[in-house]
């Protein structure tokens, strides 16, 4: 059987961040992915945006590890030539319940570290002459991100420090060892790998997995829940420079305008709650009669809105870790010091912002591992 010092399983923007820093700290690192190509699970249904890290409560890891990604994330699109624009979010009041909203997001966004202004109407629209408000936040450390360019930068990092990812590799199951005994991880294949170290980074799949971790209490496996977001892209080109975002309601930031590297704007996700219980039971397709609830969404920020202007564009799924009406709960991000297996960590619940918090967790990551043993 084949060992090596660590397994990442999952090749989508955590697992290979997360594989990346192993890597380049002297461990020999494989990731193994299920499918034929990096990024072809949620890392590449998403918005791409960077996150300024506005909206986690202070101190939990949303916060920190958004904050903390988001540099690292500007640093390595700077060194790597990867592409990326800084353009800014605006979050937009209409109403005087959405500016006490917004009063409380810029309280959250100083807690968190994060720069924000206070614009009054006159303000932001002399920035986004489109449009309609009463009062706005300008977050400028928000940004846009090549999220395909980001995965392969970290592939390539990966590949340099001597790692790499095995394609068509569908992790099954694991015996997690026990006293200094490696955990040997099995492949659908039948074949066998052994690693002291095991990252479970499979998202949408990271719960049912370590299910199959024998060895791991199922006390430390979350449920998980699944909630599609659909996307409806601009016919034509949007007058608007910056991210427009709603005032927050809930858990969910409202129907927000994003726009992509090459100008094309972008509206959605919406959420759906999904009744599928396996990821391979979910349908991907856009329904063009959610669009209906957009545009008066959308007007109350953006009057001039052309009728028919949203196309069905794609939709991603969250990996959820709470269901419908429940407090969103932190990444979870479970190691030795939580379930008392040596070298095992699992990755569960890494919604938003976890594009943009990838580099800071694979940090995280590697601080809860002991160093290689020599
Ligand atoms: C609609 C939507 C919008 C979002 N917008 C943003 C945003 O703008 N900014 C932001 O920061 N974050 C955003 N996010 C969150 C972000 O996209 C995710 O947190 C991040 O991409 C998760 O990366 P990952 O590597 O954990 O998961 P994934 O990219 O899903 O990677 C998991 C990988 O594991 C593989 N895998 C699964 N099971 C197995 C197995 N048994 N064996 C081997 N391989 C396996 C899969 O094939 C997949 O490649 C958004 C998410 C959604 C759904």
């Amino acid at each position: 059987m084949d060992q090596v010092d660590a397994i990442v399983i999952g090749a989508g923007a955590v697992g290979l961040a997360v594989a990346r820093a192993l890597a380049q700290g002297g461990r020999e690192t494989i990731v193994a992915e299920a499918q034929a190509a990096i990024g072809q699970g949620v890392s590449s249904r998403n918005s791409e945006v960077i996150h300024a890290g506005l909206y986690y409560p202070p101190g939990s890891l949303k916060a920190q590890l958004c904050v903390r990604g988001k540099e690292l994330l500007y640093a390595m699109c700077a060194s790597h030539g990867i592409g990326q624009r800084n353009c800014g979010k605006l979050v937009v009041a209409n109403s005087d319940a959405e500016a006490a909203a917004l009063r409380g997001l810029q309280e959250r966004a100083v807690a968190n570290g994060v720069p924000v202004q206070w614009l009054e109407a006159g303000e932001a629209q002399a920035l986004e002459p489109a449009l309609q408000c009463t009062a706005a936040l300008l977050s400028p450390t928000t940004g846009i991100v090549d999220s395909h360019g980001f995965m392969l930068a970290l592939q390539g990092d990966l590949e340099n420090a001597g790692g790499m990812v095995a394609f068509g590799s569908a992790v099954d199951s694991a015996v997690l060892g026990r006293g200094g005994a490696p955990h040997v991880v099995r492949l659908a294949d039948g074949s066998e790998v052994a690693a002291p170290v095991v990252v479970n980074a499979a998202s949408l799949h990271a719960c049912a997995l370590a299910r199959r971790f024998d060895g791991l209490d199922s006390r430390f496996i979350p449920r998980e829940y699944f909630a599609k977001g659909s996307y409806y892209a601009l016919a034509g080109r949007a007058p608007f420079t910056r991210l427009v975002y709603p005032a927050p309601a809930d858990a969910w930031l409202g129907v927000h305008l994003t726009l992509d590297l090459g100008g094309q704007a972008k509206f959605g996700p919406d959420l759906e709650w999904l009744e599928a219980d396996r990821p391979e039971n979910i349908d991907y397709k856009v329904d063009p009669r959610r669009a209906d609830g957009f545009y008066a969404e959308v007007r109350r920020y953006w009057p001039a809105l052309p009728d028919g202007a949203l196309q069905p564009s794609y939709s991603g799924v969250r990996p959820k870790i709470y269901g419908p009406g429940e407090k969103a709960p932190d990444f979870r991000i479970d190691g030795p010091q939580l379930h008392g297996v040596a070298g095992l960590i699992n990755l569960f619940g890494i919604e938003s912002p976890g594009l943009t918090s990838a580099l800071a967790i694979a940090e995280y990551v590697a601080a809860l591992l002991e160093p290689k043993r020599q």
